[in-house]
């Protein structure tokens, strides 16, 4: 494909107002009313907001409900002024933030730890604004820890090659190594292959409960022993699965064991905005000790600014967010939470046996409720394509090609599953019939498949380049 269609093609998809609302590059000199604004608003809500509400897109949004939204809006509307980083004036942020971790760290096994093993063994940790700051904010705890304690100066990560990019967004961030390991035939981490990459410069051993790309839960017990072992970190990645796993094993599915209750684990991520079903800003990390949770921190104490301290990447941060995601936990509860688990849990069963009866496609591993599937005879990205064109947004996966959907409360709605399973036969059917046709994201992935990854980068760069273009 001549790489300037693809740039074009890349174009269409970025910026479909250009010629459709007008664009603002300086300040209006008067500011527009308000109602004009609100009305502008509205119009690009109103043009984004079927796609996901009807269920089309895999995650992305997890609830979605019309009196979810509200009930949370009314909480942000409330708390819209509120920053922790002033606890004087707003200590109800510091409230909703304890509790959140608080509840968080309790639904993934801090109860296994004895009451009165003190501040080192307490499972404690931190509100973020999202999956990549938790894990981005671990990495440079093991790699302070490991400093601080071991003299380590070239800190290594090992991480399957299925857990997310955020790890190798840290490791390039503070100058550690990813040692990316393989998987295994059922796509888990390979665990022969992680204790032969153990070295003496090796910080934490990464394990998704469960990855992004493919849904599978790791084996936690056999990494986090590896990690105990060695006397080095465990991380578990559940950003994804952290509000889904705990309740899947109470409606009885098969969940290996994956949280606190597993020895070895001294850390863990999980997404309040994702699976916790609060809005977009909030995640948890949780560290199993004190001591690993003040290597997080940062503190200075000679700044003419003041004593100046903040237990995460940002500064001023948006308390309004941790109010709502503390409104949503507790009014969720544990039964909201099973209840939503079922539905998921249910709605991805119909889908996996509807995805097993399409005999060109096949499933990749074992998974509960994100569902990873390819196909040995036709282009999985053409599939993926014809989909595209039927309203869905799939994401496409690489090494192997396949495309997957995850499952959120959205697809529980009657119909979306027939409807998912249904567009999907069709697609695969338009696919063997026209294989020839190529439009879409499929000559993009074949390009990026067929060219250096340091062209691809390149390439990458320039398309955030054109998200800045007004
Ligand atoms: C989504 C996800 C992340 C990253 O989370 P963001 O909120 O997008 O930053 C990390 N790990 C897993 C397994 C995820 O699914």
């Amino acid at each position: 494909m001549d790489p300037f269609d693809f740039m074009k093609e890349l174009e269409r998809q970025l910026k479909p107002y250009k010629d459709v609302f007008p664009s603002t590059s300086r300040l209006p000199e008067y500011g527009l009313s308000r109602e004009e604004v609100l009305g502008l608003v509205r119009a690009l809500r109103d043009r984004e907001q079927a796609r996901w509400q009807k269920g089309y897109a895999s995650g992305a949004v997890y609830h979605g409900d019309e009196e979810h939204i509200d009930f949370l809006n009314q909480v942000y509307a409330l708390q819209s002024q509120s920053n922790p980083l002033h606890a004087d004036l707003w200590p109800s942020a510091l409230k909703f933030e304890a509790e959140v971790v608080a509840m968080t760290a309790d639904m993934l096994g801090a109860r296994s730890v004895p009451a009165g093993a003190g501040p080192n063994a307490k499972i404690c940790g931190t509100v973020s604004s999202g999956g990549t700051e938790s894990i981005l904010l671990a990495m440079k705890t093991y790699r302070d820890w490991a400093r601080d304690r071991n003299g380590i100066t070239t800190p290594e990560i090992i991480a399957p090659v299925s857990a997310h990019a955020a790890f190798d967004k840290a490791a390039q961030y503070f100058g550690m190594r990813l040692v990316r390991i393989p998987l295994d035939s059922e796509y888990k981490a390979d665990v022969e292959a992680v204790r032969a990459a153990i070295t003496p410069n090796t910080v934490v051993i990464v394990g998704s409960a469960p990855s992004f790309p493919h849904g599978i839960i790791d084996p936690i017990p056999a990494l986090a022993a590896l990690a105990q072992e060695h006397g080095i970190g465990c991380h578990v990645d559940a950003c994804l699965g952290g509000f889904v796993l705990p309740w899947a094993e109470k409606l009885g599915y098969p969940v290996p064991p994956f949280d606190f209750r597993v020895p070895g684990v001294t850390s863990m991520s999980a997404d309040t905005h994702k699976y916790g079903y609060a809005p977009k800003g909030s995640s948890v990390v949780l560290y199993r000790g004190q001591d690993l949770r003040h290597y997080q921190y940062y503190t200075t104490a000679d700044w003419p600014g003041g004593l100046y301290f903040s237990p995460t990447f940002a500064g001023s941060r948006p308390g309004a967010l941790s109010a709502a995601a503390w409104a949503t936990l507790v009014s969720m509860g544990e039964k909201g939470y099973i209840e939503a688990t079922r539905r998921i849990l249910e709605t991805a069963a119909a889908i996996k046996a509807g995805v097993r009866e399409i005999p060109e496609l096949r499933i990749l591993g074992d998974p509960l409720w994100v569902i990873a599937f390819t196909s040995d005879t036709l282009n999985i990205y053409q599939v993926m394509d014809r989909m595209t064109e039927r309203g869905w947004s799939l994401n496409a996966l690489q090494r192997p090609p396949a495309v997957h959907l995850a499952i959120t409360l959205r697809h529980t709605q009657p119909g979306v599953a027939e409807r998912f399973v249904n567009d999907l036969k069709a697609a695969v059917a338009d696919v063997k019939a026209h294989p020839e046709v190529q439009t879409g994201m499929a000559p993009i992935y074949g390009l990026a498949a067929s060219v250096p990854a340091a062209l691809v980068q390149e390439i990458l760069r320039t398309y955030i380049d054109m998200m800045y273009e007004v």
